[in-house]
């Protein structure tokens, strides 16, 4: 399980000299000043910023997918002002008195700083093009978006609410660690939690769509990610296990091209579908109405 400080670090923007780090969260601080330029990773091109949120947060040049923090892609998924957040209150913990580089408890703080989020995850309830539907997000700016307790706790609470309303379930996972190395076995546990909720949900006639997005990584990728009814990447995310790096040192042998991108796992079979971002809202309303319609409803 690759998580903390090793796990693989997510396509942040590179800005330009002169301009601030982009900020992540739904807020802006106040006073502090934003680059108006900003380049892109993939292509070089020198963005306008406001053309690059404007167009989903994809490069106008190039349709380079850049990071989306949790509450705007929650904007730019459901029907404005629709989405009812739940379980907010939720705060992680530090069970094992845990410190790497620094205590947990600190880098906890931090986070919650630098990202205005309280945890990596954010679950709750929707509309979609009208559709009602139950919505969870993990952001890869906190902890790279790793499964503490409070991740799972959350996504576990939202999976039973949707067996128990039969609403269908989207989750949008942005994680580049997996297990929260920090939480230990409190963490790792969390795999098999929200597994078997899902597996309830399924058996209940559940519809889940799981949306991969760069980067889905270790323990995440290996649970709720992967057990979508349909899973949907966007395009060129890195989705996988172990980094590419372990995986080549214990197979000896160099990786395919493309390995562990959203167009490799289609190829083979993980991924059902590529969508690009501007088109999601679109394909999950499709097939959310496809799969309604088949269950009588
Ligand atoms: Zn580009």
């Amino acid at each position: 399980m690759s998580t903390g400080s090793d796990a693989i670090q997510p396509r942040l923007v590179n800005p330009i000299p002169d301009v601030p780090q982009e900020q992540t969260g739904p807020r802006k601080k106040r006073g502090v000043p934003e680059g108006l330029w900003l380049r892109c990773d993939s292509c070089s091109a020198t963005i306008f910023r406001k053309h690059l949120e404007k167009n989903y947060r994809m490069c106008p040049e190039c349709g380079h997918h850049f990071y989306v923090p949790a509450y705007t892609r929650i904007k730019q998924l459901l029907d404005e002002e629709s989405f009812e957040e739940w379980f907010a209150d939720l705060n992680p913990v530090d069970p094992l008195g845990f410190s790497d580089k620094k205590p947990y408890k600190v880098r906890l703080e931090e986070e919650q700083k630098k990202t205005n989020l309280r945890e990596a995850c954010v679950v709750g309830r929707g509309y979609l093009r009208g559709r009602p539907l139950l919505l969870g997000l993990t952001d890869s700016a906190f902890i790279m978006g790793s499964m503490g307790s409070v991740v799972g706790e959350k996504l576990t609470r939202l999976i039973e609410e949707a067996t128990r309303t039969l609403l269908p379930l989207v989750i949008v996972s942005g994680s580049g660690g997996g297990a929260r190395m920090h939480e230990g076995i409190y963490s790792l546990m969390q795999m098999g939690k929200v597994s078997a909720a899902l597996g309830r949900y399924h058996e209940a006639g559940g519809l889940y769509l799981s949306i991969l997005t760069n980067p889905t990584m270790g323990g995440v990728a290996a649970s709720f990610a992967s057990l979508g009814d349909i899973i949907i990447a966007e395009p060129k995310a890195l989705i996988g296990f172990a980094g590419p790096r372990v995986v080549s040192q214990t197979i000896k042998q160099p990786l395919p091209p493309n390995f562990q991108t959203s167009e490799f796992l289609l190829e083979h079979g993980f991924v059902d579908r590529i969508v690009s971002r501007d088109k999601l809202r679109g394909e999950i309303s499709r097939i959310i109405d496809y799969c309604e319609r088949g269950r009588g409803h």
